[in-house]
């Protein structure tokens, strides 16, 4: 039987909440003279930001609920998803004690903020075909074990993890949270249905999702945290209050509004990732385009530092993934405007005419 009360660091269950000026009177008219903001405006002519912003983001997880279908509660907002990582193990994980479970190779942020904190990692490679090994986790998790990361679809191997073998790890870990992270989850194929739907049926689940992606906001660092009531709770408790600027809400709220977009510029994304494996495909330099649920594709090829540093002196920009286990060999391509994958398309098809000209 999971019980979050034992896997919360003893400190972090006992804990006051800090309690803001906002929090003290949470009117929207009246005479605030309780913060000391500057009363007579801001040093911007963008506008006025010389108000402390809403420490709880009511508005825009009032819209976010039904859109997610959660309720209001099982949300948190983080500056980026880096926030909630951090939160997540600063409130479970006894620094020089306890440990976390990765699947390597993905996100690396796991793995960074468990070492600032002092929090020893266990990694549990994914197989050969980038799939969960479920009996080397299962044993991977021992009882100092408080967070599992599960990064679906993967960065940066780009694949959904097979769902059957998620659950087994949810219902095996009782002692631990199971972090699914879904930045991509929106590129993901028809038919795979987010793990927000499945929060009722499991008290140790946290999705992670972001508006960095797909929403196009990467700039304004809003991460999405979805859970339980009571784990939501702890992450309240422990954020600093006003951690979600003013701007920020504002034009979140405002790309709320413009869900439609959102799928449109997915539709686009898709299209082109399509479109784009096509012709890496074609190239002989090219030995395995991997598919992909999110929007890059994570690429092997013949000789692939070679093709990054010509791409480079091109001024065309990816991701060399080459050293990593499982990945030689290996460029994450993020899916551009098709102007942009054309550009790629001719600078390393030159390359393959160049090769075929020695
Ligand atoms: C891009 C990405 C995120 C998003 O991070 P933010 O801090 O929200 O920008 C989260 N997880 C994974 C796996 C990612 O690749």
């Amino acid at each position: 039987m999971f019980s979050l009360a034992s896997i919360l660091r003893p400190h972090i269950a006992t804990l006051t909440p800090y309690s803001s000026a906002r929090d003290e009177y949470t009117g929207t008219e009246g005479v605030f003279l309780d913060a000391n903001e500057n009363a007579f405006g801001s040093t911007t002519s963008a506008g006025r930001y010389n108000r402390y912003p809403d420490p709880h983001q009511t508005a825009i997880k009032a819209r976010l609920a039904p859109i997610k279908g959660v309720s209001a509660g099982q949300i948190f907002l983080g500056n980026g998803s880096d926030e909630p990582i951090d939160l997540l193990i600063r409130a479970t994980c006894r620094p020089g004690q306890d440990n976390i479970v990765i699947l390597p190779p993905t996100y690396g942020m796991y793995e960074v903020s468990a070492n600032l904190n002092d929090v020893a990692v266990q990694k549990v490679p994914l197989t050969a075909e980038y799939q969960l090994n479920l009996p080397a986790v299962l044993s991977a998790i021992d009882a100092q074990t408080k967070l599992v990361w599960i990064c679906s679809p993967n960065n940066p191997t780009g694949n959904l993890i097979d769902p059957a073998a998620i659950r087994q790890v949810l219902d095996a870990a009782q002692s631990s949270l199971v972090v699914v992270d879904e930045a991509y989850i929106d590129f993901a194929g028809p038919g795979y249905a987010s793990w927000i739907t499945q929060l009722a049926h499991y008290p140790n689940l946290v999705v992670l999702q972001t508006f960095s992606k797909a929403w196009g906001l990467a700039a304004l660092r809003l991460g999405m945290c979805f859970a339980s009531p009571e784990v939501i709770r702890v992450m309240n408790l422990i954020k600093p209050p006003y951690n979600i600027s003013a701007p920020t809400q504002a034009l979140a709220l405002d790309a709320l509004n413009h869900v439609a977009e959102k799928e449109q510029m997915v539709a686009e994304t898709l299209a082109e990732r399509a479109r784009l494996a096509d012709a890496l495909r074609r190239l002989p330099t090219v030995q395995h385009v991997f598919p992909s649920d999110a929007n890059f594709l994570l690429v092997r090829f013949d000789e692939a530092n070679d093709v990054f540093n010509q791409l480079i002196d091109s001024q065309v920009i990816v991701r060399n993934r080459s050293s990593v286990t499982r990945c030689e060999g290996c460029l994450r391509i993020s899916v551009g405007t098709p102007a942009e994958n054309d550009r790629l398309m001719a600078v390393l098809e030159g390359m393959t005419v160049a090769l075929s000209n020695l």
